[in-house]
């Protein structure tokens, strides 16, 4: 899938889109969901086209992989999570029922977060 430069991501990154930020650095971009689903819910976005975790994973530089990754671990210290324990998901793809093709983390904590997933049926 090509990179859409009009997703809702791409435009919070050029500052077309309001969000409520908690971390900026060179790397990565970090603002709460507007949906939370956890008492911390907070999405981490790289600062490049990626539409997602495989893309991303398979074309961006060692350096930006390591921005990101260490900008994500920066966002759980600074929301206050780390000692407590928290997830990452990051949807990619239809199974997955991604909705914004800009590669995200969501980043749940502050609660206990219950199992991984809830299967049909159980
Ligand atoms: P996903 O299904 O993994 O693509 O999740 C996309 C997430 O983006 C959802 O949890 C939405 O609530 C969230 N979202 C969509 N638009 C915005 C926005 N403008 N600001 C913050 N979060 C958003």
């Amino acid at each position: 899938m090509a990179y859409d430069p009009q997703n809702i991501f791409a435009r919070i990154l050029r500052g077309e889109i309001p969000c409520t930020k908690v971390y900026e650095d060179d790397a990565v971009l970090a603002f709460r969901d507007i949906r939370p689903q956890a008492a911390t819910h907070v999405l981490v976005i790289p600062k490049g086209p990626y539409t997602d975790f495989q893309d991303f994973a398979e074309k961006a530089g060692d350096a930006e992989i390591a921005g990101y990754i260490r900008g994500v671990a920066r966002v759980a210290r600074e929301a206050g999570v780390v000692e407590s324990g928290y997830r990452l998901i990051s949807n990619c793809g239809a199974d997955a029922h991604q909705e914004v093709p800009h590669l995200h983390f969501h980043l749940f904590g502050g609660e206990p977060l219950g199992p991984l997933l809830a299967r049909k049926g159980s």
